[in-house]
């Protein structure tokens, strides 16, 4: 069956589409169609960003199957407490109704690069001009004996927001007294290099008021971690004699997990916990690799001016899926190349001007009530890599205020981002 635009729209503008299984295919429209896959840091900016610059030449179809988006970012602020959890949840109903983007709640199954169509798990299929591709993270289960997705139920992995987070925050908060919190962090690269150990000082927080004698073991297979130097500080300062970090030389090397026993199995010893939180090896999201857009490693090569794929110029990744160069993989930094993204789609569709890519990012993290730190850069594209330009960091020993400024800053931040996501 083939759909006329007008159709299609009808069909799948108002982000209530429960599945696109009817649509059949969606042919080329008149005017030159974006397709987004993925509905998160990069994806939403980038279709907004297409959307309202455009000022409709661009016909914009975002795929993306869930209907409320849960952000990663100020997650641990809700397992601190700090938040709750609808504060950190977005639907997509106003980049239906306020930017005509085309919101298709739905599963991209596959990539016809030759015909530039994407097949949805409901049985559609959506044609392109252009593809941007946004997917996120997957887990490289075989990476970690004995972690599947089985076994995050018991052990969550709480990386991707949303029930594993209140999975993970309610294990903390029914911990038997004097109880242990394991984490297993991840190796290099990962999403939101700090993320682990912001994680592990809101956690510190919530038990040292309700269970002051728990203690927190964190089994890393790194040997140093982002803003190692200032969590340090601070875990010394704010929950003494709580945290226990053991690095990679000092274990030996992590061998397996047990979801039943509980217990992570290193070279020199088995470790057990009572809520343990195991974030595993990551990779680019499923989709990415089903387009053919990874490499040998599970990451996607782009073209640093453009974040077009190097496998395919029609297509552009954004986020954590890239390999970025000296960019972490943040929703700062997926939101920031979304609009590089935007910008060169649009010349690429319209002949509109384009300039010079910049890229910026800060992480921000708390470490306990109005104690943030932060750690950031500016980017500029090679013709190698998106390269660092010059960069910040918080210092140790800095006084009260200027840790609450900071924090007060990385609110301000999250206002914006989603914004500047969902409208
Ligand atoms: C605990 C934690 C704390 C963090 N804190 C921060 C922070 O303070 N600051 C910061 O900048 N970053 C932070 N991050 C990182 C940030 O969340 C990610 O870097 C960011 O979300 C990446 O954006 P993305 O677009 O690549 O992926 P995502 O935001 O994950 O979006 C991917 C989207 O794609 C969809 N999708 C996947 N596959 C398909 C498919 N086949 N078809 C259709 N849709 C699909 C998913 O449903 C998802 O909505 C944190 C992450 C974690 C885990």
């Amino acid at each position: 069956m083939s759909m006329s635009r007008r159709e299609f729209g009808k069909l799948a503008g108002a982000a209530t589409v429960a599945t696109a299984a009817p649509m059949g295919f969606v042919r080329a429209a008149a005017k030159p169609r974006v397709v987004v896959i993925g509905g998160g840091a990069g994806g939403a900016t980038a279709a907004r960003y297409i959307a309202k610059e455009s000022r409709g030449a661009i016909d914009v179809v975002l795929i993306e199957p869930t209907r409320m988006y849960y952000t990663c970012f100020f997650s641990n602020l809700y397992m601190g407490g700090f938040r709750d959890l609808s504060s950190i949840g977005f639907t997509y109903d106003k980049l239906a109704s306020d930017y005509g983007i085309n919101v298709v709640h739905d599963w991209a199954v596959g990539v016809d690069r030759d015909k530039k169509h994407v097949a949805l798990a409901g049985g559609g299929r959506v044609s392109y001009d252009a593809l941007v591709v946004s997917p996120g993270i997957d887990f490289k289960y075989n990476d970690l004996p004995g972690y599947s997705i089985e076994a995050s139920s018991k052990m969550p992995h709480a990386y991707k927001a949303g029930t594993q987070t209140t999975l993970l925050k309610n294990m903390v908060d029914a911990m038997p007294a004097g109880g242990t919190f394991m984490m297993v962090a991840p190796p290099n690269p990962y999403r939101c290099p700090p993320g682990p150990y912001e994680r592990v000082s809101m956690v510190a927080h919530v038990l040292k008021h309700a269970n002051p004698t728990a203690k927190i073991l964190i089994i890393d297979p790194k040997n140093k971690f982002s803003k190692g130097g200032l969590f340090t500080e601070g875990w010394e300062k704010h929950y003494p004699g709580m945290i226990e970090w053991i690095g990679g030389d000092v274990h030996g090397g992590i061998k397996s997990v047990n979801a039943d026993a509980m217990s992570v199995e290193t070279d020199f010893d088995t470790f057990k916990g009572d809520v343990v939180n195991v974030i595993p090896p990551q990779k680019a999201g499923h989709i990415a690799e089903v387009a053919g857009l990874t490499n040998d490693k599970g990451w996607c090569p782009i073209v640093p001016a453009t974040m077009q794929s190097r496998k395919d110029p029609a297509i552009y990744v954004l986020g954590d899926a890239t390999i970025a160069g000296d960019m972490p993989k943040s929703g700062f930094s997926a939101n920031s190349q979304a609009k590089v993204c935007a910008m060169a789609v649009r010349g690429a569709l319209t002949g509109s001007k384009t300039f010079p890519a910049r890229f910026r990012n800060t992480c921000w993290s708390l470490i306990e009530t109005d104690d943030g730190v932060k750690v950031g850069a500016n980017y500029a594209a090679t013709d190698e890599k998106i390269a660092k330009t010059d960069g910040f960091i918080s210092q140790t020993g800095e006084v009260a205020a200027v840790r609450k400024q900071t924090y007060e800053e990385s609110v301000g931040w999250y206002n914006g981002i989603t914004a500047d996501m969902f409208g």
